[in-house]
């Protein structure tokens, strides 16, 4: 079956170009310390050869960047720097990878009284000057705080739309289009709405696609599977992730997920329409990357995903995240939210946050809240 393609622009990125018709790439992160050399290697090959046209890392700090130029020399997968609030690692690691990743919300936090047009200007300067593309990655838990405050606290993606066409403006303007967009948000339905308005704008932008904090296989894939279907089947998409938490062993599998979406959409194998409008229990959790803070998160988001399954009736959210980066920004649109620390789970209820507990602790007091919650509300189903 013949699909439709946004008329888009051609980025290379690396060995792969993107865009203007191409088949769209399927791409990873690893979940490894990024200083773990040998581990992140190990990752990166295996993504490789699942099929992977991208592996992202994670790049926090100097010695990150360290361990990132000497992954460069061990892999020959094409690679995209991650970077988060120390927007200024980009010119460390850009003679070392294929694209640069940077997220409009992460660039308030260093040197606040810069306007963030100069800093994107940096970037693109940066980019350019290595050869490396760029994605503009917005993010439903890291929105820019400027276009927030414009938005009713009840619009989620007015303020991602908003963020992400300015950068897409600016970057223009800067002469710089070697570049793609990600929106990506936990639910299906709000990725679908994000993207499709997005393009109606900008049709010649490449995007790539993902449903951010997916969670567990099988549901993570199917969340996933809901959005892409509604997107790629009108022409919208160029890249994407499926983003799954598994264990590190097991993170090409989302190379493999990614695949046969891909296929089954191309010969017209798409599932009915599932509504994933919180009427039952929905538990979303992150994908991990390098930034997990305890390796005990993999196993706790499952033994979560057990534990409250006897709620599985009732319309709430349960969110479970890696580290305290991202994992407070993160939970606030559930009704239980947890995060990990080194050695201990935050949790919140709502926007109140209730503590931290060790690991061994956090399941019991997760269940008492979330007895709580069922005893103040109907079941959906009977
Ligand atoms: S919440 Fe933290 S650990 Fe999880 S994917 Fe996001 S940055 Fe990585």
């Amino acid at each position: 079956m013949e699909l439709p393609r946004n008329p888009t622009r051609s980025v290379r990125i690396g060995s792969i170009t993107i865009g203007e018709g191409r088949p769209i790439a399927v791409q990873s992160m690893t979940a490894t310390h990024t200083q773990d050399v040998d581990a992140t290697v190990e990752q990166a090959n295996a993504l490789h050869a699942a099929g992977a046209g991208l592996v992202r890392i994670a790049v926090d700090s100097q010695k990150d960047a360290v361990a990132l130029a000497e992954i460069r020399r061990r892999t020959t997968a094409n690679l995209s720097v991650d970077l988060q609030e120390n927007y200024r690692l980009a010119a460390v690691v850009a003679p070392h990878v294929d694209e640069v990743r940077y997220n409009p919300g992460h660039l308030y936090h260093h040197e606040r009284e810069k306007p963030w047009q100069e800093k994107v200007k940096f970037l693109a300067g940066v980019a350019g000057e290595h050869d490396c593309a760029m994605r503009v990655g917005v993010n439903c838990g890291s929105v820019d705080p400027a276009q927030l405050e414009k938005y009713g606290e009840h619009d989620s993606i007015g303020p991602m739309l908003a963020s992400a066409w300015e950068h897409c403006e600016l970057l223009d303007q800067l002469g710089f289009t070697r570049y793609n967009v990600s929106l990506k948000d936990s639910d299906p339905q709000k990725v679908i709405e994000v993207n499709k308005r997005f393009a109606a704008q900008r049709p010649d932008v490449p995007l790539h696609l993902g449903v951010t904090e997916a969670g567990l296989p099988p549901d993570g894939i199917i969340k996933t599977r809901i959005a892409f279907e509604q997107l790629i089947s009108r022409g919208i998409g160029d890249t994407i992730r499926v983003s799954l938490t598994v264990p590190n062993a097991r993170k090409p599998e989302e190379i493999a997920a990614g695949r046969q979406i891909l296929a089954d959409i191309a010969a017209g194998r798409v599932r009915s329409f599932v509504d994933f409008g919180l009427d039952t229990l929905n538990i979303i959790s992150c994908p991990s990357c390098s930034r997990v803070e305890n390796e005990a998160f993999i196993e706790l988001a499952q033994q979560v995903k057990e534990m409250t399954a006897y709620a599985k009736d009732y319309a709430i959210t349960i969110a479970v995240m890696g580290c305290r980066v991202n994992g407070p920004g993160e939970t606030d649109d559930a009704d239980l939210g947890l995060w990990c620390g080194p050695n201990h789970v935050n949790l919140k209820k709502g926007s109140l946050e209730l503590g931290s507990f060790a690991y061994h602790e956090i399941l019991p007091r997760l269940r008492a809240e979330l007895d709580q919650l069922i005893a103040q509300r109907e079941p959906v189903k009977t």
